[in-house]
């Protein structure tokens, strides 16, 4: 990797899969802050850095990926505000990937399953009774799931980790959820993953995934964190050079639309007609015409916005206009589409989110505890969490909200849900 500029990132001029230089730019959001550095509501504003935004595919491997890589060190400091708040829709996902993942591979508490990024053992618990489970997770949530009973290892899944903790035993299956989009160096944790991994040992991967994105146009997904926008054309490249092979894949509906991905070293597994038909519909779904669509429905859904806020007379005009979740990809929304205290009067978390207290990035809305006063005295709700609306919506209304709610996306949409 390049050596990084002053200025806290390095320019993607080559493919962070394949190494070509031949990348084309899909869409460009501008300059958007770092989604997770937020200030204290009451302070004078402190100047903040913010990155070109640029979408580009590669034409060899086909990866769509960031066109700048911000330091680690800025997009994650130590005053990151990510909180793993687990959704309902992301456990019931967890549990029946090991609903499907113990019969089909046969597992026995022999096996050891291996989690990457682990976090707080949620994926790991539903393997707990009936497998040996390890998690690796760098984050002080390997605490937490120590003390519950799921041993983690905390440190950064990498060759070193998988040389001092875990050999010589090996994974009969290594999990990996929403980790392989955001790590810069994606060949070094393949290595690692194929040394932890028994000779006949599985890799499973989940991802965000890249023909869902585009068609319900969830622009808000692209920012700093997320390096790399994956389908299945673009991993079977990234396998191949490393003597892997996908042998199944299916779509799956967290974050928005994800696909889990199922490998194994070459010529092991057999491989099921799930892989060729996906391969097949991503022929068709991801043409340079559909990445020039999906720019034409992005700037479309943004003026959309714009013009019904102008409608509902957005802070100033008749109504009480506030919006609800601030998970990291609101930011990128409120950022392109030029959100700001004027228009919003507040965005509304949960209670116990460390986010509560502070400005949304790159503005002076406020972020506040939900609390049934303040709900009940708006109008209108943007709904930032629009992926899981069918989740939140009642859960906002049973705590008093009367009025209306708008999701931004794909097409802005006035419910009354
Ligand atoms: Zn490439």
């Amino acid at each position: 990797m390049l050596a990084r500029g002053t200025k806290g990132s390095v320019l993607v001029d080559r493919c962070q899969i394949c190494g070509s230089p031949d990348l084309m730019e899909i869409i460009s959001l501008g300059h958007i802050p770092q989604v997770n550095v937020m200030q204290p509501i009451g302070s004078r504003l402190q100047e903040e850095t913010i990155f070109p935004a640029e979408l580009l595919k590669c034409n060899q491997c086909s990866l769509v990926q960031i066109g700048h890589i911000v330091d680690p060190e800025l997009v994650f400091p130590p005053t990151y505000s990510y909180v793993s708040r687990t959704t309902k829709i992301l456990r019931e996902n967890f549990a029946e990937l090991a609903d499907e993942v113990i019969p089909m591979l046969n597992l026995t508490s022999n096996d050891l399953v291996a989690d990457i990024g682990s976090n707080d053992g949620t994926l790991l618990s539903n393997f707990k009774n009936k497998c040996q489970v390890l998690g690796v997770e760098p984050t002080n949530a390997a605490k937490y799931a120590n003390e519950n009973g799921i041993p983690t290892i905390q440190q950064f899944f990498n060759v070193n980790t998988v040389k001092e903790y875990i050999l010589p035993r090996k994974a009969s299956v290594i999990t990996a959820a929403n980790v392989f989009a955001h790590i810069e160096d994606v060949h070094s944790i393949v290595d690692a993953i194929k040394l932890a991994l028994d000779t006949n040992g599985v890799f499973i991967s989940e991802n965000h995934y890249l023909v869902g994105l585009l068609k319900t146009v969830q622009y808000d997904t692209i920012y700093h964190e997320h390096l790399r926008y994956l389908s299945l054309t673009s991993l079977k490249y990234l396998f191949d050079m490393h003597d892997m092979e996908i042998f199944h894949a299916k779509y799956i509906p967290t974050h928005g639309g994800s696909i889990r991905v199922y490998a194994a070293l070459k010529g092991t597994r057999e491989i099921m007609p799930s892989v060729a038909a996906i391969l097949e519909e991503e022929k068709a779904a991801l043409t340079n015409e559909a990445f020039a669509k999906f720019k034409a429905h992005v700037v479309a859904s943004k003026t959309a916005l714009y013009h019904n806020g102008q409608e509902w007379g957005w802070r100033s005009g008749a109504h009480k206009i506030g919006a609800i979740g601030a998970p990291s990809r609101a930011a990128t929304l409120v950022s392109y589409i030029g959100l700001n205290e004027d228009l919003l009067e507040f965005v509304l978390e949960a209670p116990g989110s460390q986010k509560i207290g502070h400005y949304m990035p790159g503005t002076k809305i406020p972020i506040l505890e939900e609390t049934p006063e303040l709900l009940s005295s708006m109008d209108v709700l943007l709904l930032l969490s629009w992926h899981i609306a069918d989740e939140l919506m009642p859960k906002i209304r049973a705590k008093g909200f009367k009025g209306k709610f708008i999701t931004p996306l794909p097409y802005p949409r006035k419910l009354d849900g």
